[in-house]
């Protein structure tokens, strides 16, 4: 191949950017097809082939992102670009980094619209972590260890870690594809402490509550006051228009606030309401602790309850019973069982 001088080069360029086809400027410059491509291809006029090089000269410049880290790619054929997105191409340093196996797990079921799924992220909301380098990971106490197979077998991990003293046991999981989509659905930042999630999307009553029942488990405390229950979770103060959202779901008259320590808290200590929500809780057959849940007794009457259910006994035995005797009579054994 002969040296094109400068001036000769930039004529080269000039027709191949004008021409239509490979054929056509060929024809112009009066040089066979292949060396033209070869020319070409040298002064940067296209890339590989002839498609790429009409939809170069013709400004197609097809546009993606990168689904991992949001880098814009560019395809110069149509067929290339819908490959790319078929197959959900990652950038190519994604590439690299995802080849070297750091996909260890599959965490797409994180991403499932079911009560169960949501359950979980409630869960890891509150006693996970969601990491800069695409990890899940959550440390539990030894004491709640069956918890944490249950999230091991759910996520389909292989081992949980136990801490030397066996103190503690870890579950971690890394997944660079599903990881950052899970983040960028419920806006999960990497310190979630201070940057609380964004739940506002959340608008299926079952899937809310599945998710505020995980939150329970992970930051939240069941506890007898008297012989009444009470809920009660506690977080970082950043934490208070989440935590005042919970409240009001469970108990539309209950609010969060900043306590004397300076923590977001809500207590719920409706009984009607406490238990709706393990009534809820039970028919989503969610894997709630039953050290916790346990001391919500459905089959607990509060003085209020008691009395409307009685004096609606008494309406209707009033005026179905004429004889004040007979009616005594089956009150007494309605109510009180004897
Ligand atoms: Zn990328």
């Amino acid at each position: 191949m002969r040296k094109f001088t400068k001036e000769e080069q930039e004529y080269v360029i000039h027709i191949c950017n004008k021409s239509k086809s490979i054929t056509q400027a060929s024809k112009i410059l009066k040089i066979d097809r292949l060396t033209l491509k070869k020319y070409a291809k040298k002064f940067g006029c296209f890339k590989n082939g002839r498609k790429n090089y009409i939809s170069v000269l013709e400004n197609r410049i097809l546009e993606r992102k990168c689904p991992r880290c949001n880098k814009k790619l560019t395809y110069t054929d149509k067929s290339g670009y819908n490959i790319a997105v078929k197959k959900k191409d990652v950038c190519r340093k994604c590439g690299v980094f995802l080849s070297k196996k750091i996909r260890k797990s599959d965490l797409s079921i994180l991403l499932e619209e079911t009560p169960l799924t949501y359950y979980w992220i409630g869960f890891l909301l509150a006693d996970g972590n969601f990491g800069k380098t695409n990890t899940v990971k959550c440390t539990l106490s030894s004491i709640d260890k069956d918890h944490l197979i249950k999230l091991k077998n759910f996520l389909k991990i292989k081992s949980v870690n136990f801490e030397k003293n066996e103190k503690y046991c870890t579950i971690k999981a890394m997944d660079g594809i599903n990881a950052p989509l899970i983040c960028k659905k419920f806006k999960i930042h990497n310190r979630k402490t201070y940057n609380p999630p964004k739940l506002s999307f959340i608008k299926d009553k079952d899937l809310k509550t599945a998710l505020i029942a995980g939150f329970i488990d992970g930051d939240g405390c069941i506890q007898y006051k008297g012989k009444r229950f009470t809920l009660s979770v506690k977080c970082h103060s950043s934490w208070l228009n989440i935590l005042s959202d919970f409240a009001k779901f469970i108990n539309p008259t209950t609010n969060a606030k900043i306590n004397n320590s300076g923590y977001a808290i809500f207590q719920v200590l409706n009984v009607p309401s406490l238990k709706k929500l393990k009534q809820d809780v039970i028919r989503l057959q969610l894997p709630v602790l039953k050290r916790k849940w346990d001391k919500i007794n459905l089959n607990y009457v509060m003085h209020e309850e008691a009395h409307e259910r009685n004096f609606k006994t008494f309406i209707k035995l009033f005026n179905k019973f004429k004889n004040f005797d007979h009616f005594k009579e089956r009150f007494n054994k309605i109510v009180y069982g004897k």
